[in-house]
């Protein structure tokens, strides 16, 4: 009797933990929303924290580099100076390898494209916390930030970015996401539609976009760095970030009197003698070491540099296993981007780009002369946009590239969007810089994620094609505006 009793209780507790097991996965797949507050993923830019034994309390930071690791090379940086000071170009390049591989090296990864040394980004966890606990219309609150390894390919991330979306559904209960991407985030997006498609993404909005490149990155990856007589670029730069338009710029001034007197130009001739003699020195000893294997930096290499850029770093070692990886995201995602957003908005997900413009590039380049956020040229951000050299304007007799029936010469006439791959999708801030999310931007994407009908440049009034932030609000842009390019570059060093 006794053992049958016994029986009994193992049958029902049996049973029991089968329907509670039953309603425990039930209960996974019952879970879901249908509300309209669809959940947002956001996929930063460049400059997740490295770190050396992550797993590790005492762990070491390797990115942005430490306190302790800048003071351990700043006696090879004196010594750099001092080999400047002394006119001894040798010791100048021997010192400045030193300092740079002492703040470097352990980012490097080996040929396959994997970390030498144990380094990665914070050990990497999953948010539990689902945003429909708050009443908000502001859709950032209700974003999630997607973290990943910045050296890693474009391609890699995606596949974390892939785990990361599912892992978001199924928190939040929703079956279809929104992206918003910015500046090197939009390369782990631009590879996850090529990877993955865009289904269940309703909306994506591409923020001051890497997925073309960035010419400075280029010029670099070719071994060119030339800063000889750009005295005069460099106070085009100057006055866009400070603003040239109010004249009264104390920097600008001095900096024009500086390269009236030519002794801008002399300066940075004398610096360029230590460039050239010393450049191959630091770029093979210390540059191509340290970032030559980085999948994820050579996606910033743009095409016209690609093939040239590849020679340099890679010479005759070019059956070396990360180059597939590299060759992958150039061949198939920046050269085939613009296909690849059309395919994305043909299957029904809507894309919106946002483009800074009027600022100058950092004056380092073969091509200083270039629209841009100050990083990355406006004409890569918006896929092919046609602009007018910085600091000049189109000549007045200049016609629409390709005419759809509207116009989309901005009015101070210094980008034709005509010809960017998306004109009717693609809005152009002037004097945005790359890393600026002012609180009017900001308002403009949440009223396109919340937006019920699907947004481009001729649905709201308030929102034309080409904009400027003027006393915290978005205005259009008017005629004349163009000189301000080193105005505003000079606001973007100082926001820093
Ligand atoms: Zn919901
Ligand atoms: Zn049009």
């Amino acid at each position: 009797m006794k053992k049958l009793i016994s029986i009994l209780l193992a049958l029902i507790l049996i049973l029991s933990s089968f329907t509670i097991a039953f309603a425990s996965e039930e209960d996974v797949e019952i879970k879901t929303c249908d509300c309209e507050n669809i959940p947002i993923v956001y996929v930063p830019g460049f400059g997740a924290g490295i770190y050396l034994d992550p797993e590790n309390d005492d762990r070491k930071a390797v990115y942005p580099p430490s306190a302790s690791s800048i003071i351990k090379a700043l006696p090879e940086a004196l010594l750099a100076v001092f080999g400047v000071l002394t006119n001894n170009e040798n010791l100048f390049g021997k010192m400045a390898v030193r300092a740079g591989n002492k703040l470097l090296a352990e980012l490097a990864c080996d040929e396959n494209g994997n970390p030498i040394y144990n380094t990665s980004i914070d050990p990497f966890e999953y948010p539990e916390f689902d945003y429909h606990q708050i009443e908000t219309d502001n859709v950032f609150v209700r974003s999630f930030d997607f973290e990943y390894d910045w050296r890693l390919s474009p391609l890699d991330n995606a596949h974390g970015l892939k785990d990361y979306i599912e892992h978001i559904k199924e928190l939040t209960g929703h079956e279809t996401i929104m992206l918003m991407c910015h500046s090197q985030g939009n390369t782990v997006v631009a590879a996850y539609l090529e990877l993955y498609g865009s289904e269940g993404i309703e909306k994506i909005a591409f923020l001051s976009p890497a997925y073309q490149g960035i010419s400075i990155l280029g010029s670099l990856f070719n071994k060119e760095a030339d800063i000889s007589d750009k005295a005069d670029q460099l106070l085009l730069f100057l006055k866009t970030v400070m603003g040239e338009s109010k004249g009264t710029d104390v920097v600008s001034i001095l900096v024009g009197m500086l390269n009236k007197s030519g002794l801008t130009d002399s300066l940075l001739n004398f610096l360029q003698k230590y460039l050239t003699s010393q450049f191959d020195l630091v770029f093979d000893e210390c540059l191509k070491p340290s970032f030559g294997n980085l999948a994820g930096i050579w996606s910033f290499v743009p095409d016209e540099y690609f093939d040239n850029a590849v020679e340099i770093m890679f010479g005759e070692n070019s059956d070396a296993p990360i180059l597939e990886k590299i060759r992958y995201y150039h061949d198939n995602v920046q050269v085939k981007l613009a296909d690849i957003l059309q395919e994305t908005r043909d299957s029904g997900t809507q894309v919106i780009i946002c483009a800074g413009y009027n600022i100058s590039t950092i004056p380092v380049s073969l091509t200083p002369t270039v629209h841009s956020d100050f990083l990355i040229d406006t004409e890569y951000m918006s896929i092919g946009a046609t602009c007018a050299p910085i600091g000049e304007t189109f000549a007045n007799d200049y016609v629409q590239a390709v005419d759809c029936g509207h116009n989309h010469i901005s009015a101070d006439r210094c980008i034709d969007a005509s010809t960017g791959a998306f004109p009717e999708y693609t809005w152009y801030f002037s004097g945005l810089n790359h890393n600026d999310m002012a609180d009017a931007y900001a308002s403009f994407l949440n009223v396109y994620f919340l937006s019920e009908e699907e947004m481009s440049v001729h649905t709201y009034e308030e929102y034309p094609q080409f904009m400027k932030i003027v006393d915290g609000n978005l205005v259009p842009v008017e005629e004349n505006e163009e000189s301000e390019g080193i105005l505003n570059f000079f606001k973007s060093i100082l926001s820093f």
